[in-house]
């Protein structure tokens, strides 16, 4: 088994690098169907860093910009899948056919590093430079907490460090290109129209759902594996996964 990855978050805090731990052990209490979407991504990378981050460790996760937060799922994911590769079936925007792609781990993880290495960007707006920082977990917490009547253009006003943001969309265009884990787009072509284009995915959102499948993949585990021995909750988890799976098959044999 490799050791989980850890993203280098560069904030002034106690610890340099996060580690992660797989979900299963670490998140079982955890709300996925919470429509807070911003204060689930804190509350997992909280539960499945190791030692769990509470206090101003879990400020320190508000305070990674988005793309560091992503990576961080997605470290999550790779420790509790073993996984190299995330698996994804996106649609054809031409035909509606199911398209098949494997995004390496490893090479998300480096955008998201990437990401944290450069902080902020400059783009040429209408009139003059405009120097953009990414947004963060903060950011979001504070816009929902706001509720803004035009949250775009409130959204963008917080993130010009300097420079006139007199033109929202221009700006809007920067950051998506800036911001690659953010705003997720495959490049595909589709093997039944011959189409090529840019099919967007919601990555953070897509990492939650394999999440939450596996926090309930280990709570039926736990149900059998208790039903079946007697083994109390902290029993079964103590256990490895690929013995717990191990167990569930000679529970089925007999
Ligand atoms: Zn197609």
């Amino acid at each position: 088994m490799h050791a989980p990855p850890g993203i280098v978050p560069g904030f002034p805090a106690g610890r340099d690098v996060f580690v992660w731990r797989g979900v299963e052990a670490a998140a079982l209490d955890l709300d996925f169907a919470s429509p807070d979407r911003p204060t689930l991504v804190t509350d997992v990378l909280g539960a499945c860093a190791e030692p769990p981050a509470t206090g101003s460790d879990r400020e320190d996760l508000w305070r990674l910009s988005l793309a560091a937060r992503v990576g961080g799922l997605l470290a999550v994911l790779a420790s509790t899948t073993r996984s190299d590769v995330l698996d994804r079936v996106v649609s054809c925007p031409g035909c509606g056919e199911d398209l098949e792609v494997s995004l390496p781990v490893a090479l998300l993880l480096d955008l998201a590093r990437s990401a944290e290495a450069h902080p902020e960007t400059v783009v040429d707006g209408p009139d003059g430079p405009v120097t953009l920082r990414r947004p963060r977990g903060s950011d979001q917490r504070a816009w929902r907490q706001a509720g803004h009547l035009d949250p775009e253009a409130a959204v963008i006003a917080t993130l010009v460090v300097e420079g006139a943001a007199t033109d929202p969309a221009v700006l809007d265009t920067a950051l998506a290109e800036f911001d690659p884990l953010t705003c997720f787009r495959l490049d595909v072509g589709c093997p039944s129209c011959g189409l090529r284009s840019g099919v967007p995915l919601d990555l953070e959102g897509t990492l939650l759902l394999d999440l939450a499948r596996a926090q309930a993949r280990t709570i039926r585990d736990v149900a059998a594996l208790a039903r079946r021995y007697g083994w109390s909750e902290a029993e079964v988890l103590a256990v490895p996964a690929w013995r717990r799976r191990t167990y569930l098959e000679l529970t089925d044999w007999s």
